[in-house]
């Protein structure tokens, strides 16, 4: 009662996170995720788009500004050198030098006495220079100042008047270039808004992008959930060729092995409980006749004791089979071991030879001392012994069996052959099969449960081997496994 109860909490706390899970919609986090990651890079690289062109064609302008400055100044400077830096000179110096108008030109003295200024109105003529460039102009220094500000080039130079090696005075000339200016201002705009185009298209692009990625991704996810509630028929649609398409197609295959293995499950269960069932009813069915009948002759009791005994014995084989099997199918990686086949088989000889004698049946070997095989002993124990087991158990007195170790190629060959009964060609191929029996009656009678060659085949694949049967009704069986060889003592 309890565990029901405990299985009903556990399924309503499983449903309640699945729904749980739902509400949370991981799916639209995810959509950000990838939507804000699109968005990062791309304002760097808008950023970078609208700095990075502009600060190239402004130094370019800068130093192109300078250059022509330069050359303007020098030619000034040249010609001034030649003269008495009187305000009347240089007046007529600047009227034959074809006075340009866009700079402001400052003509100063050795003194730093401005005696020239193209600027009519606010000329700072007959005063002192204050400014540092026209400063450091009489101590021989070039000076060059440009800064883009309010769509314009405001540019200052200054270079001394030398004549004989002697600074006579300074030129100052300034510029406010209003149309390089429009250019840098008509490049940033431009490139604004090519920046808020590309914005505009990557945002649609990447919701879109982002709604198809996560659209898919939803979809795995519901198909999960399903296989979570036990669903695992579901199967994902696989469209494409990409790795999304390659995840759906890995989960189906996994849902397929969960089907199965869960098929297996229940199928095994349902056996082995019914089974177990069929001997422990034997033991019921025994005690109640010997509790309700009091007079029971004391033979017919001990006889019904001897009964529940082999019952038990069977009961025990099988469970001992079943934690075979179990052990089996938990997959544990083996040591790995090097085994000699021909020693198994005479060790499980010796074992199964007094059922043998006891069952009027011939036990013969014939062995090749020269093969190795990986597996633990334990294991190839464990399909010998089933082999020959089941040659003895299903062998009439006065027949025989035969067990052989061979090298066939790479290959170490064990074969189990008989002259019993034989098996139905039909029935061949379910041999192996949990729980199979051939002739039910004689296999229960023998103490079998349909297990051995089950646990034979399984523990055979482990060991990288295979195992097949032939058989003939009436003649006899012959069971051959194969396994890769370890080594050969060739000697
Ligand atoms: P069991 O425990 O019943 O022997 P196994 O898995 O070992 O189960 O074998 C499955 C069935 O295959 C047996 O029930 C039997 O009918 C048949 N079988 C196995 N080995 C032989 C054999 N050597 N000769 C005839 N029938 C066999």
């Amino acid at each position: 009662m309890k565990r029901a109860g405990e299985k009903q909490i556990e399924r309503e706390s499983l449903s309640r996170t699945n729904a749980a899970a739902r509400r949370r919609r991981p799916v639209s986090r995810y959509q950000l995720k990838i939507a804000l990651s699109y968005l990062i890079i791309l304002s760097m690289m808008l950023v970078l788009l609208n700095t990075y062109p502009v600060w190239i064609s402004r130094d370019f302008m800068f130093s192109n500004t300078r250059d022509v400055m330069m050359s303007r100044a020098s030619d000034l400077a040249t010609t001034l050198s030649g003269t008495d830096m009187t305000p009347e000179s240089v007046a007529l110096v600047m009227n034959i030098m074809d006075n340009q108008a866009q700079y402001r030109t400052i003509v100063a003295d050795r003194h730093g006495f401005v005696v020239y200024d193209s600027l009519t109105s606010g000329s700072v003529a007959g005063r002192y220079a204050l400014d540092a460039e026209i400063a450091g102009a009489l101590t021989g220094q070039d000076s060059f100042r440009s800064a883009y500000r309010d769509y314009a080039f405001d540019s200052r130079f200054a270079m001394p008047v030398t004549s004989h090696n002697m600074i006579v005075g300074a030129i100052y000339l300034s510029r406010l270039d209003t149309a390089q200016g429009k250019q840098l201002s008509d490049l940033i705009a431009r490139l604004f808004a090519v920046s808020v185009v590309i914005f505009a298209v990557v945002v649609i692009f990447s919701v879109i992008i982002a709604l198809a990625l996560t659209r898919r991704i939803s979809v795995i996810l519901r198909g999960i959930r399903a296989a979570h509630e036990g669903d695992y028929a579901y199967r994902l649609p696989v469209r494409g060729r990409d790795e999304l398409a390659e995840l759906a197609d890995r989960i189906n295959q996994f849902f397929s092995i969960l089907r199965k293995t869960e098929g297996q499950r229940q199928q095994f269960v349902s056996d082995a409980s019914h089974e177990l069932k069929t001997p422990l009813a034997a033991v019921r069915l025994l005690t109640d006749s010997i509790l309700e009948t009091p007079d029971m002759p004391p033979e017919t009791v001990r006889e019904f004791v001897a009964d529940i005994g082999n019952e038990t014995d069977r009961l025990s084989r099988m469970t001992e089979k079943l934690m075979q099997l179990s052990r089996l199918d938990t997959n544990l990686p083996e040591a790995a071991a090097v085994t000699d086949p021909a020693a198994v088989v005479q060790k499980v000889a010796r074992m199964l030879r007094p059922l043998a004698k006891s069952s009027g049946v011939e036990l013969h070997c014939e062995l090749a001392e020269d093969c190795r095989v990986i597996g633990a002993e334990d294991g190839l124990v464990q399909i010998v012994y089933n082999l020959i087991d089941n040659a003895i158990k299903y062998t009439m007195p006065g027949g025989s069996v035969r067990a052989f170790v061979f090298r066939r190629g790479d290959e170490a060959h064990i074969v189990v052959d008989d002259t019993g009964a034989g098996i139905p060609e039909a029935e061949l191929p379910l041999i192996f099969d949990r729980f199979y029996r051939v002739d039910k009656a004689r296999s229960r009678e023998a103490g079998g449960a349909g297990l051995g060659l089950s646990i034979a085949a399984e523990a055979t694949a482990r060991m990288g081997g295979s195992i097949t049967a032939e058989s003939e009704v009436g003649k006899g069986s012959r069971f051959t496994a194969r396994f890769p060889l370890a080594g050969c003592d060739d000697a």
